[in-house]
């Protein structure tokens, strides 16, 4: 990919690690090299953090309106580069380049609402209750941030992160997944085409993920990090946080449940589960994991579901007509193998998919499983695969307590044409999201976060802004 921007972006400037390493990146659907990528070290990573510290002040003393213009620059920039951003993403991920043209239009997205935030960050003024006293709020950026980034949404899962944090006036060091770094080198010398000074944004990939972030974490100038990723490898994060009381946002995993009520509209359902479920290979947090159904519809549902996804075209993300792409790695394969071996053992029947193909690539085909023991491993681990695991129930009571029945809250999807029964749902499903009769939650506008242990913090929406500000409070006399 010679184009394409290979090194640690540093400063404003394009370098090699500081001994010379590089690591590959790999094709997913052949196991092709696709680049050698500069290797980031400790003395990289200091050097990107020395590098936001120095822009730190200067870029949160910027006139609001001038980041929220840099940021609607960048915004029509990627925009207008949908194609190669979405090539980039679809050759180091996977996914098709229809999904990946999506993925582009969402990840430009959060700059348009974040140019737009930029100028609403604001305080308020109030007297105190006993009237002897002013109080003033004022909101400054928290200063220096790591961002630490997965490989299934290579530009979304950032922009995420450095739309708000550059639009609260925050610099920020990315340290993206090791699978998936061209999206976000692109990405950074965007920013700098768009006029983002030197400093503000660096970015670190990494072959050791571990050395690096623990590097950064252990420096007191960072102020905040943004994890998203498992939440094996956020609870880490967290404690390693401990030693400087950075502050922390954790977009970690889920376990999503998609109930189908007895009154649900099923075939509206079933074309909602194409996409909670087969978005991105499956590979999403956010993705169904676990389908409850009521036994009513449980046979017309599975039926439906498995013809659609059994007569998905798997290939190539680049070819034409494909419509599943590869899964990351060839660990992934086994592991989604495994889990749907495991529950057949356990007494799960297999309607459609069920068998890797072996040969090149990490491919695995759409699967649907049906009477799935409600406790076999499928429905307690995050599957991250094209796998519909089907679980029936009978009762609005017994499906909430199933749907609530694991560590992970990140959302909960629901379907249902009775109000009285959404109006329940919302106060009883433990998650930090729901979709009531839709299979898609995430957008820009919205708080995307989670609860339980799928972490804390929100990405988007008029919350995002916030994880990136600290609110100071000025006391003054009544006069
Ligand atoms: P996944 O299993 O989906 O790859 P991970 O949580 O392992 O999710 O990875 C998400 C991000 O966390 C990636 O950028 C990865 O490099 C990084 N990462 C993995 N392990 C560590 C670690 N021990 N410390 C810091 N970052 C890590």
């Amino acid at each position: 990919m010679s184009d394409q921007p290979e090194l640690l972006f540093i400063d404003g400037e394009w370098r090699e690690a500081n001994d010379g390493r590089r690591f590959e990146v790999e094709d997913p659907a052949d196991g092709s090299v696709l680049a050698r990528v500069a290797d980031a070290g400790e003395v990289d990573a200091a050097d990107a953090l020395d590098a936001a510290v120095a822009a730190q002040a200067a870029w949160a003393a910027t006139a609001p309106r001038e980041r929220g213009e840099v940021l609607r620059a960048a915004y029509e920039l990627i925009i207008e580069r949908t194609d190669d951003f979405a090539r980039t993403i679809s050759l180091e991920m996977g996914k098709p380049l229809a999904e990946a043209a999506g993925e582009v239009a969402y990840g430009a997205e959060f700059f348009r609402w974040f140019a737009e935030e930029a100028v609403r960050i604001h305080g308020r003024f109030m007297s105190a209750p006993d009237g002897k006293s002013r109080l003033l709020t004022l909101k400054r950026p928290v200063g220096p941030c790591l961002f630490v980034t997965p490989w299934n949404f290579p530009l979304a899962m950032g922009s995420r992160k450095i739309g708000p944090a550059l639009a609260a006036g925050c610099t920020v060091v990315v340290k993206p997944a090791e699978q998936t770094p061209l999206t976000m080198l692109k990405l950074a010398d965007l920013l700098r085409e768009v006029g983002v000074p030197a400093g503000v944004v660096n970015v670190v990939p990494t072959s050791d993920a571990a050395t690096v972030v623990s590097a950064l974490m252990g420096d007191d100038r960072l102020r905040k990090v943004s994890f998203t990723g498992s939440t094996e490898v956020g609870k880490i994060l967290v404690r390693q946080s401990a030693d400087h009381l950075q502050r922390v946002s954790m977009e970690l995993g889920g376990n999503a449940p998609f109930v189908v009520f007895e009154d649900a509209d099923v075939d509206a359902a079933v074309a909602g589960a194409m996409i909670a479920k087969m978005r991105n290979m499956g590979e999403a947090c956010t993705a169904a994991n676990r389908f409850l159904v009521h036994a009513d519809v449980a046979d017309a549902f599975a039926t439906a579901l498995a013809e659609k996804m059994g007569a998905m075209t798997v290939g190539r993300g680049q070819d034409d007509g494909t419509q599943v792409g590869p899964l990351i790695d060839s660990d992934a394969v086994e592991s989604v193998s495994q889990l749907v071996t495991d529950a057949v053992h356990d007494g799960a029947t297999v309607v459609t998919g069920g068998t890797a193909p072996g040969g090149p690539g990490h491919f695995y085909p759409p699967t649907v499983l049906t009477d799935v023991p409600a406790e076999a491993q499928i429905n307690s681990v995050e599957v991250f695969g094209p796998v519909a695991p089907i679980t029936t129930f009978t009762s609005e009571e017994d499906a909430v307590a199933a749907a609530n029945a694991t560590p992970y809250g990140l959302v909960a999807y629901a379907w249902t044409k009775d109000l009285a029964r959404v109006m329940r749902l919302q106060e009883s499903l433990q998650s930090g999201m729901i979709g009531i009769n839709t299979g898609l939650v995430s957008n820009p506008a919205a708080p995307f976060g989670g609860v339980k242990e799928s972490g804390f913090g929100r990405e988007g929406g008029f919350e995002g802004i916030e994880e990136y500000l600290d609110t100071a409070y000025v006391a003054l006399p009544a006069g």
